[in-house]
């Protein structure tokens, strides 16, 4: 499951940095193909089975990156409107199988609706990270906090955060474990960044947290003090519509006759 979980993440960062390359990559190879083909039309034969070779290893390049844009498409957010506090709920079991006995998992949820337009696999994805990170932070055991509520920003603090004033969503996500010094913290959520032995740690959990947030319109923060711990905030724009998407596990039993 570590390992399953790992290509996801590469994947993601793999799929936002192959969807903006293949874009141009593709726009170059038309200029390439279009200038060997006004060479073709004046030259000899011999140069002409040379231009052919640039042609067609352009026309397969093009083919590649026509993948490349497919790939990169499936990675894009399906929005819906979550009820975030009910999605947070129903990975309670997956986070518990994620990490340790030694530790403790308390997951909680204010009394406002906490309703959001957000991807809600991608929002599992980013709760998975936290909690793998959380997890790696407490070797020792200790214990791991989730909780969702409902906060208005008003301009002063949205302008801290650099968010909309207004309705969000807050997700809460604390940890006892290890913490961060101020140097780690302010680079946590680079692409490759890691202080991890090799193989344990690919640098991409929290980037791929960070770009799932920003896509969805929110913002995350980080709050850690070495050997206290961890909080995660992240901040999603609330809205009043209802869900459409109820969280797995909770969707309506279809009816039994009888
Ligand atoms: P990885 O987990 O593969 O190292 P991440 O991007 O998820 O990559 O995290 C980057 C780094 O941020 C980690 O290597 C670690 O140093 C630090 N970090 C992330 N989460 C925590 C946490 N909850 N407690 C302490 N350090 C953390």
């Amino acid at each position: 499951i570590e390992a399953q979980l790992r290509q996801v993440q590469k994947l993601d960062a793999v799929g936002q940095l192959a969807g903006g390359l293949a874009h141009d990559f593709n726009n170059l190879l038309t200029v390439i193909d279009g200038y060997a083909a006004l060479l073709i039309a004046q030259a000899d034969a011999a140069a002409k089975d040379d231009l052919t070779m640039i042609r067609d290893a352009a026309a397969r390049a093009s083919g590649l990156t026509r993948q490349l844009l497919t790939f990169s498409r499936a990675q894009t957010a399906r929005q819906r409107v979550v009820d975030v506090a009910g999605l947070v709920g129903s990975v309670e079991v997956l986070l518990r199988r994620l990490i340790r006995e030694d530790i403790g998992l308390l997951v909680s949820a204010g009394p406002a609706p906490s309703v959001a337009r957000v991807d809600p696999g991608q929002l599992e994805q980013v709760l998975v990270n936290l909690a793998i990170n959380a997890r790696d932070a407490m070797p020792n055991g200790g214990t791991l906090t989730l909780h969702t509520d409902r906060v208005v920003l008003d301009g002063r603090r949205a302008d801290e955060l650099t968010a909309q004033p207004g309705d969000h969503v807050l997700i809460t996500v604390t940890d006892t474990g290890c913490g961060m010094t101020a140097d780690v913290a302010a680079r946590a959520f680079e692409p490759f960044f890691t202080t991890k032995e090799q193989g344990k740690g690919t640098g991409l959990g929290l980037s791929t947290v960070y770009g799932i947030v920003t896509r969805a319109g929110g913002v995350v923060r980080v709050d850690s003090r070495p050997g206290a711990g961890t909080t995660f905030e992240i901040y999603l724009p609330a809205t009043d519509e209802a869900p459409t998407d109820l969280p797995h596990g909770l969707e309506p039993q279809p009816l039994t006759a009888g």
